[in-house]
């Protein structure tokens, strides 16, 4: 028997907001072909209010196993540097197959915290000695294969990393298994559009790319596929920003936007430390800034000024990045937060349109991190893929009304499980909170840290 390909619900979060009574359809590709509110109650129902599955837009995969490692003081003042050079060290020794078990349990840990897609900025290309594999996509595809048992969407970001510093600074030995000439990142990302990968690219940083480089990965990347999207990080760290300025009198994203054709393809990610005329310009630009509230606030990184950017009308979506935590609830929270901690208000990024704080900040970061993707998810449409959640609405939140029960799971009584069950293109990935593979991805995960931890 073929499962059922629609699914009834009281609440649905549509684009522009609460609709009652939705009854969504879908074909056998996954795409939604029907999203109808005011419809009759028949079929299979949503056992709470459906929301679009949230894009990742940002994932480093194999820090998940380094994460919750560096929570001690190392040094007489840690920093993102100092905890950059511990992930080095454990960046060195993981292996193939290691990252796999890795990514796998990642992204069973995505689907269950509301996930549905995730953006792999993917660097770890090479073996240990820097050498690259026979299959020089080996580790990128490792990463595709994770995807793809966990049952999560992918675009997969083959990184081109080529130097330590401004400037063109030699890369530093730990940094080995990173770097690529534009033609030998070109030709793993090849192999991943060969391997059925939706791609795109990622220019490191401007630290790691000289700008010769930018543009010929950039031309190189159009020619293998030309709706590939370009993600970098930027302007995630204050020093940074004054090694830009004393490299080419500049900030980060000012020179970017000087010297590349950024648009509606760039993902701009972090962006932490940005004038008004920059966040100005980025929006005016269609850009995406990729948001990673947690890892942010885990690595000291600084506090994102959104309101000023929104109130652009900046477009942005959410990562997990170092996967310091895996949930869209904790995300958006830390994005809300930081925002009342630095302004002394509340409810900031609400907007007229959508004064419900939740609801908002839920619609434009799936519609943003879909962008970031390049693919057709992010809203409940027809024309995109059938990725959405359904809240867990039972015990006390039963009383609450669909908006309520957001701004509750986002915000106060998130409890252990928010999401209660997760499809992916029409396919029930999480039931009840439990995914298929929860113990086996979480013993192969356990096996793999232990023996990393171990240097075996
Ligand atoms: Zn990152």
């Amino acid at each position: 028997m073929s499962p059922p390909r629609f699914l009834f619900a009281e609440h649905a979060l549509l684009p522009d907001g609460w609709a009652q009574d939705v009854m969504l359809g879908w074909d056998d590709a996954g795409m939604l072909i029907e999203v109808r509110a005011g419809a009759a109650p028949e079929g299979p129902r949503a056992a709470g209010p459906v929301l679009p599955g949230m894009p990742n837009l940002h994932s480093h995969a194999f820090q998940r196993a380094f994460a919750g490692l560096t929570e001690y003081r190392s040094a007489a003042a840690d920093s993102f540097w100092t905890w950059r050079d511990a992930m080095y060290r454990f960046a060195l020794s993981v292996s193939p197959e290691q990252l796999e078990a890795i990514a796998t349990q990642l992204y069973v840990e995505m689907l269950r915290a509301g996930y549905t897609s995730v953006c792999e900025f993917h660097y770890l290309h090479h073996s240990p000695s820097g050498a690259p594999y026979a299959e020089p996509a080996e580790m990128a595809l490792r990463l595709a294969a994770a995807a793809q048992r966990a049952g999560i969407g992918l675009t997969l970001l083959p990184v081109l990393y080529c130097h330590a510093g401004f400037g063109a600074t030699p890369p530093r030995a730990d940094q080995r298994r990173f770097i690529n000439s534009v033609d030998g990142l070109l030709r793993i990302a090849q192999r991943c559009l060969e391997q059925g990968a939706r791609i795109g690219i990622a220019p490191h940083s401007l630290r790691a790319v000289a700008p010769d480089e930018l543009i010929e990965v950039l031309n190189g990347s159009r020619a293998i596929d030309a709706t590939a999207p370009f993600h970098l990080h930027i302007a995630e760290q204050q020093v940074e920003v004054d090694e830009c300025i004393a490299w080419c009198g500049a900030r980060p994203v000012q020179w970017l936007l000087d010297h590349a054709p950024v648009d509606r393809h760039w993902c701009l990610v972090h962006a932490t430390h940005i004038e008004p005329s920059e966040a100005q310009a980025l929006a005016d630009r269609s850009a995406i800034v990729g948001l990673c509230p947690t890892t942010e606030a885990n690595l000291g990184d600084g506090v994102f000024d959104a309101t000023t950017y929104f109130d652009a009308g900046g477009r942005w979506g959410v990562g997990s990045d170092s996967h310091a935590s895996v949930s869209v609830v904790d995300e958006l929270r830390m994005l809300e937060y930081g925002q009342r901690l630095m302004r002394q208000q509340r409810n900031v990024l609400a907007s007229r349109a959508l004064p419900g704080i939740a609801e908002r900040l839920w619609l434009e970061a799936a519609e943003g991190g879909a962008q970031a993707a390049a693919q057709p998810i992010g809203r409940l449409e027809a024309g995109r893929r059938a990725d959405f959640v359904v809240l867990d609405a039972s015990g006390v939140q039963s009383q609450l009304t669909p908006a309520q029960t957001l701004a509750s799971a986002v915000f106060v009584q998130a409890g252990a499980r928010p999401i209660r069950d997760v499809w992916v293109a029409g396919r029930q990935r999480v039931a009840e909170g439990v995914h298929a593979l929860d113990a086996t991805a979480q013993a192969a995960f356990v096996a793999a840290r232990t023996q990393l931890l171990n240097g075996s």
